[in-house]
């Protein structure tokens, strides 16, 4: 099973079985004899593992929630006789989604003692509602406990009702009359509850402390990553950081005594397409490079406090036109290994990472250096722990010397 998909990890695994000489050349040469396939297997039972442990669905007993789901018919037996009182004529909650979400605060005022604090608490979280709503079943939960929930199985929490069309539609309108009654009749309880979700959202958007990590794939500064996320941890993961308004998360390889790699590369959504059954195909493009400094874990998936790398400029006159020569001889050197690739290979390689990034004028101009440097890294098929140290350096004439190295076997190669 592979745990989630990266489209061009699979193109890169073609590329390497297809160009299995070159490859076992590098690999030999390095003294290391792992392959992509190897790395990425035994990283898997680790990811199977966590995601049982920590399954960020709730866990209810089926006492509990019975429980819950007599408590959610009372509530909607309430429901009955507030709209009886109001001479308003609205029929169970989520029958007519719309008429629920245009529905304004027609009536008059409910007596305070019959307003009951509990009957607005979401079964999931046990918390007062927090952006209500309303399924076609009739039961209501926090916009995001639900989704949560969705990510598991398309079917309501507590009564089991399909919610397969719900979860296409992905419109989660926030039921009002919900939402208005709490404003008016529990004022104090909302703002405290706003003031935990306020809380919780800052702890999500930092960029250095528990950085969400997704254990896939390598990423790069600069090149695109295209995810396909299926996994509930990871869907919930997705969702925090378009909600955060981050849209950012780090992306490491697994490692087999850590969990994650030490280090790897924060991604950038572009764009999320969301498949009908809540599984999504997430655009993202490499931004900076971390290192691991702590590892921890959040509502099942990994998390890290990191610091980002940076090249480390080179101001010296001499080294500078010295860089400049040896940046202009690997950059030919790329070029013609490409040039000389079978021309099936190369399509490939244009289809799923587009073409090499243009020659740069100004060497030093970003911490990363040279896009087409990581460009030539995801497309060269090498061992993940070779690529792998190449995006830890911090110096730009080592990771140029490095890359001369894997283009001069593979080069050798080419030319037999
Ligand atoms: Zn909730
Ligand atoms: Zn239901």
């Amino acid at each position: 099973m592979d745990e989630c998909h990266s489209p061009r990890e699979l193109s890169s695994k073609e590329t390497e079985e297809e160009a299995e000489d070159p490859a076992e050349a590098v690999k030999g040469s390095l003294s290391r004899a792992q392959s992509t396939q190897a790395i990425n297997s035994v990283g898997i039972p680790a990811g199977e593992d966590c995601l049982k442990r920590v399954s960020s669905e709730p866990l209810l007993s089926a006492r509990e929630k019975g429980v819950l789901l007599k408590r959610k018919l009372s509530l909607l037996e309430q429901d009955v006789v507030v709209n009886e009182d109001g001479r308003n004529k609205l029929k169970k909650q989520g029958e007519n989604p719309s008429e629920v979400c245009m529905f304004s605060f027609a009536y008059g005022d409910i007596p305070e003692e019959l307003i009951d604090v509990s009957d607005f608490e979401c079964s999931l979280c046990m918390r007062l509602f927090f952006e209500p709503v309303t399924t076609p079943c009739g039961h209501s939960f926090c916009k995001n406990c639900l989704e949560r929930c969705l990510d598991h199985a398309p079917y309501c929490p507590l009564c089991k009702e399909s919610l397969k069309e719900y979860l296409a539609d992905r419109r989660y309108c926030v039921t009002q009359l919900l939402e208005e009654l709490i404003v008016k009749y529990l004022p104090d309880e909302l703002s405290e509850r706003k003031k935990i979700y306020d809380e919780e959202t800052a702890e999500l958007s930092h960029l250095t402390k528990n950085v969400p990590i997704f254990v896939c794939t390598m990423a790069y500064p600069t090149v695109p990553c295209p995810l396909h996320v299926f996994e509930p941890r990871y869907r919930l993961m997705i969702r925090r950081s378009i909600q955060t308004g981050t849209k950012q998360f780090g992306m490491c390889v697994s490692d087999t005594q850590n969990s994650f790699a030490d280090y790897g590369c924060m991604l950038q959504i572009r764009n999320v397409h969301f498949l009908p059954d809540g599984r999504s195909v997430v655009d993202t493009v490499g931004g900076k490079r971390f290192r691991v400094l702590k590892r921890g874990m959040k509502d099942g998936y990994c998390t890290a406090d990191i610091e980002y790398l940076e090249d480390v400029t080179v101001e010296n006159e001499d080294e500078v036109k010295s860089l400049r020569e040896l940046h202009d001889l690997v950059y030919s050197q790329a070029c013609s290994w490409f040039q000389n690739l079978r021309d099936r290979f190369r399509s490939q390689i244009l289809q799923h990472f587009g073409s090499m990034p243009e020659r740069e004028e100004n060497l030093q101009a970003t911490p990363n250096g040279p896009a087409w440097c990581w460009w030539l890294l995801a497309v060269l098929p090498v061992d993940p722990r070779y690529q792998l140290s190449v995006l830890s350096m911090k110096s730009l004439e080592e990771r140029l010397t490095k890359i001369q190295h894997i283009l001069t076997y593979f080069s050798r190669d080419q030319s037999k």
